[in-house]
């Protein structure tokens, strides 16, 4: 039987969108204006249509205007480019975020750069990693990688105190491993991210208070790896071969040992949507005062 306090990514999520959904309802009652999310997504990735079309329905959901702009796979640079320069300076456009992966023949970082940082709601443009990495604002006003800042809502959701503790941090992509670190180290964690070319990542793990995991392999992360008690975030989507999806923590070994973990799926993965609509909020906030 797991021992583990199980950390509920679909409640906390849900919780995070009624939040939003009460703060728009103020927004546009008072103003007349709602926080604008456009999506932009290039071809027809089965999997990134999904993962748009519920961005597309929660962002309604919590009352914002939700825009999908479907542009074809063999959309050339220019164009793309030309589409966010027409979103950048459209003032009702409050976030921008272009689905990723692109097709190969698109150049993802000119595109990120592309992105006025302002509108820039997956936090993925260099100024907002700059401004993370810089560690003097605080991440509450800043735009953070949506899946990064999911992870921190729901490790403070078990652990209002984190000053001090150990944190390691298995990966370390622009995307996850890296924004996750410097938001550990923003709140006084003493961070350790480790990766492919880690030593004795075990003996590295079995140090830490909290383990996030961040790799993209299934289970890779085994039981006899945690300290009692830790707090383990596994940020892991993996499908396996009968469709099921699952994370990159060996969940039942873990949950025998760990004091708190989140399962796969319903952990880690509600949290990321919950966080762009967020961050398109903090977004408007921002640009309108
Ligand atoms: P990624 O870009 O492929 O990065 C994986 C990281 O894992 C790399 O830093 C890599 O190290 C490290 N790694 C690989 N093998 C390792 C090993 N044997 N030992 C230690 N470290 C190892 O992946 P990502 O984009 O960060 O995503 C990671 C996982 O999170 C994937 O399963 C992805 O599907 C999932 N994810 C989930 C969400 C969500 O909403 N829940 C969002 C994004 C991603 P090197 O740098 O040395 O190669």
């Amino acid at each position: 039987m797991p021992q583990a306090r199980l950390i509920d990514g679909k409640a906390i999520a849900a919780a995070l969108r009624g939040e939003i959904a009460t703060e728009v309802a103020g927004i546009r009652a008072a103003s007349g204006k709602v926080p604008g999310l456009h999506v932009v997504l290039v071809g027809d990735d089965p999997a990134s249509r999904v993962y748009v079309a519920s961005k597309e329905k929660l962002a309604v959901e919590v009352g914002m205007n939700s825009v999908a702009h479907r542009l074809p796979a063999e959309t050339t640079q220019a164009a793309l480019l030309a589409k966010l320069a027409e979103l950048n300076a459209d003032d009702a456009v409050d976030g921008i975020l272009v689905q990723l992966p692109l097709p190969k023949h698109l150049d993802t970082a000119a595109v990120i750069d592309a992105i006025d940082p302002a509108k820039d709601v997956d936090g993925l443009h260099p100024i907002n990693a700059g401004r993370l990495a810089g560690g003097k604002i605080d991440p509450e006003q800043l735009l953070v990688p949506c899946t990064p800042l999911g992870s921190m809502l729901l490790l403070k959701s078990v652990l209002p105190a984190l000053a001090g503790l150990e944190a390691v941090v298995i990966g370390r992509s622009e995307l996850v491993g890296r924004p996750v670190a410097q938001l550990l180290l923003q709140a006084d964690c003493t961070v350790t991210i480790a990766h492919s070319r880690t030593r004795d990542l075990a003996a590295v793990v079995r140090r830490a208070d909290i383990v996030v995991a961040a790799v993209g392999r299934p289970g890779f992360v085994r039981g006899e790896w945690i300290k009692p008690g830790a707090t383990v975030i596994d940020v892991g989507i993996n499908r396996l071969p009968d469709g099921k999806l699952t994370g990159d923590v060996a969940f039942a070994e873990a949950a025998e040992i760990a004091g708190a973990i989140t399962p796969v799926p319903g952990g880690v993965g509600p949290m990321t949507i919950a966080c762009l609509l967020r961050n398109t909020l903090t977004a408007f906030k921002a640009r309108r005062g």
